[in-house]
């Protein structure tokens, strides 16, 4: 049999942040609320209650469609998803279907063999359902609660094409829209609130075959780990299932977290199943271009097109540029260094080592970081300037960490600048060849490497102040004239 290919879409719901709910005016996304406080006739479905739009959550929607590359339809409707569940009073669901909001969009991810570009088919708005809270498990606890709070409120699903092929793939396409959307402030995306939801449509084909094989639903993932470990499962799960000669039953499952395993929940809804028609209650969105624009030039530089900029304008390698845009507070931190004058490189090195390490160790993001960017801009012009050498940097950075204050105050009180006279150098390094001599042996032999514990120890009495680069060419000149010595 030939080799199997896993083909991949994922279907992602995204809790818009808006102050009221879908389509009335009870709060949205209160976590703290008591069950049921956040309600009224139009989200638990009274009798003649009436519906109607959000007009930020549409925004918001648009908003997110354009970052992804989607058009913006002239004429988008809602529709009744119909179907029964116990937290959905109205028997349907507000959603899109026929007129989505937005359409064609793509998202750009890195893999291993390069850029490759996931299409997105479209983005549409809908309502949630409330919640259902079972309290099954024990005997005198055999019943389920019901709490309407998340009924109406607003979320946008982004539907990708099925173009991804691996665990990893599915895992930086979410990470890379999770990313654009936090960017703009359209959801905060906290995974484990439920404000990101994300389900995943997997099937396998020959490598070759251009028809898709049979399609498998894994619903509501609420983490990164759980969308890839449930793509690994379903891989192996299927190529099994057809290497046996059998066919992949079209079923919904649900990924169990401790067992490691999906299972079925049911088998495959499709479209037909839902009698999806035009909710007659709700007017239609219309869009003039003017509308698409205005709000696409709101949207300022997203975390690509800064990280393109990055790279060509302060020559970052990938690796720095990407790191410096995973958010709009770093990427602005970095900036701020630059324009007080810290070299780009230096800077850029300053965070993502020197910084990123200290705010995770402690917890803490970039917006409570205690050192200012003044303060970096600071110790990228000492090390620039070859006044302090990495080492003391190093140290500088530990003590404005416990007591935030000027790098170059910092030096010229504490005497930790770097040391650069060569007599002082000489004499340490005498007494640490003096101390050594096999690596003096093994370095007239070839071996540069055998420099390094001279080096270590020179650092160690000067404590991390002897200027590198002297040092070492001044270790050099010195084995040098050692051995012209014993040659005479
Ligand atoms: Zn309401």
């Amino acid at each position: 049999m030939s080799d199997l290919q896993p083909v991949i879409g994922l279907e992602i719901h995204l809790q818009l942040k808006t102050k009221t709910k879908m389509f009335c005016a009870c709060a949205s996304g209160e976590q703290e609320a008591s069950a049921n406080s956040l309600i009224c006739p139009v989200c638990t479905s009274q009798p003649g209650a009436l519906p109607v739009i959000n007009e930020k959550a549409v925004e918001l929607g648009a908003k997110a469609a354009l970052a992804i590359n989607c058009n913006i339809e002239p004429y988008s409707i809602f529709a009744r998803k119909n179907y029964f569940y116990p937290d959905l009073p109205k028997s349907y669901q507000i959603s899109q279907f026929e007129k989505p909001l937005a359409q064609n969009g793509h998202i750009k991810i890195e893999t291993p063999d390069g850029e490759k570009k996931i299409g997105i088919e479209r983005a549409h708005l809908e309502e949630d359902a409330g919640k259902s809270l079972h309290a099954i498990g024990s005997k005198d606890l055999d019943y389920t609660l019901i709490d309407l709070n998340r009924a109406g409120i607003p979320l946008l699903e982004i539907v990708s094409a099925p173009d991804m092929n691996s665990p990893e793939e599915a895992y930086t396409y979410l990470a890379e829209l999770k990313k654009t959307i936090q960017w703009l402030g359209v959801s905060n995306c906290d995974m484990e609130k439920g404000e990101l939801r994300c389900d995943v449509n997997i099937s396998l084909k020959p490598k070759e075959a251009t028809e898709l094989g049979k399609k498998v639903e894994i619903k509501n993932l609420n983490s990164f780990k759980a969308v890839k470990d449930s793509i690994f499962y379903e891989i192996a799960r299927q190529t099994d299932i057809i290497k046996s000669g059998k066919i992949v039953l079209s079923d919904t499952r649900l990924w169990d977290d401790k067992e490691e395993e999906t299972y079925s929940m049911r088998s495959k809804e499709t479209a037909n199943d839902y009698r999806y028609f035009p909710d007659p209650d709700l007017v239609s969105l219309k869009f003039s271009d003017e509308y698409a624009s205005k709000i696409k030039n709101s949207l300022g530089e997203l975390p690509q097109q800064k990280k393109t900029r990055f790279i060509e304008q302060y020559a970052l390698n990938n690796y720095d540029a990407n790191l410096l845009t995973a958010n709009k507070n770093l990427s602005s931190y970095f900036e701020d260094c630059v324009k007080l004058g810290g070299e780009p490189k230096i800077s850029a090195n300053l965070i993502a080592t020197e910084l990123m390490g200290r705010l995770n160790a402690d917890k803490l993001e970039i917006k409570d970081c205690p050192i200012t960017p003044q303060y970096i801009a600071e110790l990228a012009q000492l090390l620039k300037s070859g006044k302090i050498s990495n080492t003391i940097s190093k140290q500088v950075m530990d003590k404005i960490w416990e007591k935030p204050s000027s790098p170059k105050e910092l030096i010229e009180t504490s005497g930790m600048s770097q040391v650069s006279d060569e007599n002082q150098i000489r004499e340490w390094a005498k007494e640490a060849l003096s101390k050594n001599p096999k690596a003096i042996e093994d370095f007239k032999n070839g071996n540069e490497k055998a420099i390094g514990p001279i080096m270590g120890m020179i650092m160690k009495k000067s404590k991390g102040k002897a200027n590198p680069k002297i040092t070492n060419s001044i270790i050099k000149a010195l084995i040098q004239r050692l051995g012209d010595k014993s040659k005479s």
